[in-house]
Order: structure tokens, then sequence, then C-alpha cells
């Protein structure tokens, strides 16, 4: 069973991913979390690339072929063998987030992103996807906080203007309307009570 995690940066969905781990293994399964960009060997120099605040003139179609081939190299490494294995994997971003981030917000062809993401994906699809949703505004100035706490720099999208992530929430809500398998959770609330919404989303599609 694959569920993936999705919505605009300071959503929310590391430490959701942490809640769903734990509550699942708890219920007796194997768990397996990941995240893209890098959570492979590859996948770490190119999110080292897409992430760096100094690439700025990295183009949007660069951008998009890298997300997609660090897609490639996690399902190949990662994501299909683990699932291969009967256990539960929970991924933080997958597919839906080069439709928002790279289509929506970047305006490049849908269609032409959905092929590549076949590519990449041989197919695989998750089976549910949990989107977070919230307003960017609210969710940035949160993910900006850690950014400060940590003194680190910030990576190169978050200093794209506030519109570009409009665009990504848009892009998202969109997508969900499409597709049967996303779950529309509203991320402006606790971290219990948007936990608690996703505890009922498991046990209504996933424990039997
Ligand atoms: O916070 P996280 O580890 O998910 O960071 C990934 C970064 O890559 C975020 O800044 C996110 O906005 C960006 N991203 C993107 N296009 C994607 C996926 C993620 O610009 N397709």
């Amino acid at each position: 069973y694959f569920i993936t995690l999705e919505g605009v940066e300071g959503s929310g969905k590391s430490t959701q991913v942490r809640l769903i781990k734990e509550y699942l293994e708890s219920l007796g399964y194997k768990v397996v979390t990941t995240f893209e960009p890098g959570d492979t060997e590859v996948g770490k120099e190119i999110r080292k690339i897409l992430l760096s605040p100094d690439n700025t003139e990295l183009v949007s179609r660069a951008e998009l072929l890298l997300y997609v081939a660090e897609r490639a190299q996690h399902v190949f490494e990662l994501l299909k063998p683990s699932l291969e294995e009967g256990k539960i994997i929970i991924s933080d971003r997958y597919t839906d987030a080069t439709l928002a981030y790279q289509g929506y917000a970047r305006g490049l062809d849908q269609n032409l992103i959905e092929e590549l993401n076949t590519i990449a994906t041989e197919g695989l699809e998750p089976d549910l996807t949990l989107l977070l949703d919230i307003d960017p505004q609210i969710s940035l100035r949160r993910a900006k906080q850690v950014t400060a706490e940590n003194s680190s720099k910030g990576d190169r999208i978050e200093a794209e203007k506030i519109s570009f992530h409009q665009r990504v929430r848009k892009g998202y809500l969109d997508l969900a309307k499409r597709e049967e398998r996303i779950e529309l959770i509203d991320a402006n609330q606790s971290i219990d009570n948007i936990f608690n919404s996703i505890k009922t989303i498991l046990q209504k599609r996933l424990i039997k």
C-alpha cells in the first residue's frame, strides 16, 4: 500500500508522516517512510542542484527533468522494492508535486508532465494521497521561522513570490477534484486535529 503526502511548504507534511508511521506500526504494519527529492544517493545530489539558492539560472524545463530523474531513481531503488516486500510506504511528495509546482506554478504543459511522470514511475501510482491544504501565507511564515531558527539560508523555492505558492496550492486543489485517490485535509488546524482527520481516512481506506 502506497501513501503520499502533498501540500505547500510548511503545511506540516513531515510531522504527519512521522505520526502516521507510529500509528500504523502500532497496528502491526511494516512501514517505510521516505521523501522527494533526495532519499537516494543519486537523489541527494539532484536535491542539492534543485534547492541551492545559488542556482538562480536553473530553467523550468531543466528543473522538471531533474525532479523526474530523481523520481525514477526513487521508484526503482526504494519504492518498488519496499512495496514488493509488502511494506506500507509513506512518501513526503511524489508525482502530484511535479504537476502542482512545475505545471500549475511554473506553467509547463500538464500532459507533458504526466507523460514524464509515467516514464519515471513505470506507472506506479499512490493508493492514497493526503493533501494538507493551507494558505501559503500562513504556512510559509511557519517554514521561514524554522529556517531562521536553524540559521540556514532557505531554499531556492522558499525564495519564490507568494503568488507562486498560491498557484501551487490551487494546482493541488484542482488535482484533488479530479482524482479520487486524493483526500483533502484542512491543515490550518492543530497537529492533533490534522492527525485525527488522517486517522479517520486511514480507518476508512486502509484498515480493514
Ligand atoms: O520541504 P521539502 O523537503 O519537501 O522540500 C522540497 C522543496 O522542493 C520545496 O521547497 C518544494 O517547494 C520544492 N519542490 C518543487 N517542485 C517539486 C517538488 C518540490 O519546487 N516538484
